[in-house]
């Protein structure tokens, strides 16, 4: 499957903003936001022009889909989806996202970045119920419990992500036994709840309603 595989912190760069991207670095005084926080590219100091409304519109698309780490396609059929379900299409959107597993495991703690997450999940490190599943986009339901294999839970790149977490919060619709490397859906995520960097949903609801 097709992935980003170039610089993600041009991706920050570029939306202006932190989209926690790369685990522990994010919170250092490495991140190049903190460093240098202008748009990538020779014409990224410009500022003068103010971003019209389309060009807000696609911004806020792509911030959605940089934080969780989907390609065009995939967020497309998202927000398909979201359009068929009851209430606001921007918040059943987001909902939708948060409920991928591979957000569900970045969520819980068990990996640093969106990036990590979906390595975890491809390489069948991670069961939804005692059965593996290897399906990053896989939708989890309340109740479902996410399993990590028993070598990953003394892996090191789990065990980082795991002091992370202590600077990251659980939220509130996951139950998490970090050392047991169990995690359990409550409830359905709210919108007003998502621990996420500012996303403007109802600007993607504007984008593809033209
Ligand atoms: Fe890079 Fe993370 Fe900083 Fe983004 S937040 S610029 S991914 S270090």
């Amino acid at each position: 499957m097709a992935r980003y595989r170039e610089a993600v912190c041009r991706l920050c760069r570029r939306e202006t903003m932190k989209l926690y991207l790369k685990g522990e670095r994010c919170f250092t005084e490495k991140c190049a936001i903190e460093k240098r926080n202008v748009p990538p590219g020779s014409h990224g100091r410009d500022r003068r022009r103010r971003p019209g409304a389309y060009a807000e519109q696609l911004r806020a698309k792509q911030r959605v889909r940089r934080v969780y780490g989907v390609l065009e396609r995939q967020f497309r059929r998202a927000f398909q989806k979201a359009e068929r379900l009851p209430g606001k299409t921007g918040e059943n959107l987001l909902v939708l996202l948060e409920r991928r597993l591979d957000t569900v495991v970045r969520r819980a703690g068990f990996a640093g970045s969106q990036a990590q997450a979906r390595q975890l999940v491809m390489h069948g490190h991670v069961r939804v119920n005692a059965r593996k599943v290897n399906i990053p986009s896989f939708q989890v339901s309340v109740n479902d419990e996410i399993i990590l294999k028993d070598k990953m839970k003394e892996n090191d790149m789990v065990l980082q992500a795991r002091e992370l977490v202590g600077r990251q919060m659980i939220p509130s619709w996951l139950e998490v036994d970090p050392e047991a490397g169990r995690a359990k859906l409550v409830a359905l995520p709210k919108r007003e709840e998502l621990i996420t960097p500012p996303l403007q949903e109802q600007l993607i609801v504007e984008l593809y309603s033209k």
